[in-house]
C-alpha cells in the first residue's frame, strides 16, 4: 500500500484549491523529502491562481513557496543534511552550470524552477527539495516564523541590502505597510536607517510605529510626496522601497527619491508609470528592480530574528490547518491579514 498525504492543489486557472490526497513523494538521487511544518500564504499564490505566471505553468500544481519543515528522508548521495534537521526552504532551483546562479543570483535566472509554481510546493504534508535549497537555522525557530522569514522578510531584505545597498544613517521611505513593507520598516531600523513609512490605514500606520518607524505619513491625505520630501530633509530620501502594486505609487516613489537616491520596486504592478529622464539624471537617481531573494537573504533574516532584531508576530498571528487553504487565500485577497500560515495537521 502506498502511503498518501494531504495536499491543496490548484486544478485550473481561476479555480479554488482542491483538497485531495496524493502519494507521499519519494526522494530521488540527490533529493530530500521534507515534512512540511508550516507554509505561508502570499500574494504570489493569488497571482498563480489568477494565471499570472502564464501558460507555462502545468496544472494541477501544489502551491506554497514560503515554507519550513523537518528533513524526513534522504535520496541516494545526500550527505549535507540529516533526517530530523529543521530547515527553511529556498523556493528556487536552477539547472547545473546556470550562469546567473554561478554569480550568486539564482533569483534572476531565466531558467528558474520555482517551488509552488513550476514544481509542487508546500501546501502539502511533504515536499521534495535538493539539499542546496535547504537552510538549517543555527538554533530552533518556531515553524511559522521560519516559514515567513523565507519570503515576507527575505524579499525586502534582498531589496534593501543586496539591491539598494542601504547604509547606516540613510533615510529610507517604505511605501505600503503590508507583508513586505512591515518587514522593510524593521529591516531598515535594524540596518541603521531613519525610516519613514507611508500607508493608508490607521491600523497600519500604528503597526509601522510599533515596528520602529521614525515617522509615519498617511498615504491618502494631502500631498504625500511633498510631506515625505520635507521629512527627508527637503531634498528627498536616500532609498525608497515601493511595496504597493500601483503605477501611481511607482511615480510617487520616483518623486520621493533624493540626490543619489535609489528607488527599489518590489510591488508588482502590471500598469505603466510615467517618468522624465531629467528628473532621474538630475538627481542621479537609480530606479532598481528587486526580484525575490537568494539563500543568503534567508540566512540573514534568520540571524536577525535569532538576535532579536525582527518581530514577526503580525505575520504569523493567523495559523490555519492546510484544509483551510482557500479561506487563507480569501483572507489575503480581502486584506484581512498580512499573511496566513498553513500547518498540515
Ligand atoms: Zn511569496
Amino acid at each position: 500500500m502506498t502511503a498518501t498525504m494531504r495536499v491543496a492543489e490548484l486544478p485550473a486557472v481561476g479555480s479554488a484549491l482542491r483538497l485531495t490526497n496524493r502519494p507521499v513523494p519519494m526522494p530521488g538521487p540527490g533529493e530530500v523529502r521534507v515534512r512540511v511544518q508550516a507554509c505561508g500564504v502570499c500574494g504570489s499564490d493569488l497571482f498563480l491562481q489568477k494565471g499570472g505566471f502564464g501558460a507555462g505553468v502545468v496544472l494541477p500544481v501544489i502551491p506554497g513557496h514560503e515554507a519550513a519543515g523537518i528533513v524526513d528522508a534522504l535520496g541516494d548521495g545526500v550527505d549535507d543534511v540529516t533526517v530530523g534537521d529543521q530547515v527553511a526552504l529556498y523556493y528556487i532551483t536552477t539547472p547545473p552550470y546556470d550562469p546567473w546562479a554561478a554569480r550568486g543570483r539564482p533569483n534572476i535566472s531565466p531558467n528558474v524552477r520555482r517551488m509552488g509554481v513550476d514544481v509542487d510546493g508546500a501546501f502539502a504534508e511533504y515536499v521534495i527539495r535538493p539539499p542546496a535549497a535547504l537552510i538549517r537555522p543555527r538554533a530552533p525557530v518556531p515553524p511559522a516564523v521560519l516559514a515567513v522569514l523565507t519570503d515576507a522578510v527575505a524579499t525586502p531584505l534582498h531589496g534593501l541590502k543586496r539591491v539598494a545597498h542601504l547604509q547606516p544613517g540613510e533615510t529610507l521611505v517604505v511605501l505600503g505597510v503590508g507583508g513586505l513593507g512591515s518587514s522593510a520598516v524593521q529591516l531598515g531600523k535594524a540596518m541603521g536607517a531613519r525610516v519613514i513609512a507611508v500607508t493608508r490605514s490607521e491600523a497600519k500606520l500604528r503597526l509601522a510605529r510599533e515596528l520602529g518607524a521614525d515617522e509615519t505619513v498617511p498615504a491618502n491625505e494631502g500631498d504625500t510626496v511633498a510631506t515625505v520630501r520635507a521629512l527627508a530633509g527637503g531634498y528627498g530620501a536616500d532609498i525608497v522601497i515601493q511595496c504597493v502594486g500601483s503605477a501611481a505609487v511607482d511615480e510617487q516613489a520616483i518623486a520621493m527619491g533624493g540626490p543619489g537616491g535609489r528607488v527599489v520596486l518590489i510591488g508588482s504592478s502590471l500598469d505603466q508609470f510615467r517618468a522624465r529622464a531629467v528628473d532621474i539624471f538630475w538627481r542621479e537617481l537609480s530606479v532598481l528592480g528587486s526580484r525575490g531573494f537568494v539563500p543568503d537573504d534567508i540566512r540573514d533574516a534568520i540571524e536577525l530574528y535569532l538576535v532579536g532584531k525582527l518581530k514577526v508576530d503580525h505575520l504569523v498571528e493567523t495559523v490555519r490547518p492546510l484544509e483551510q487553504a482557500n479561506e487563507a487565500l480569501e483572507d489575503l485577497k480581502l486584506g484581512r491579514v498580512f499573511r496566513s500560515v498553513l500547518v498540515p495537521s
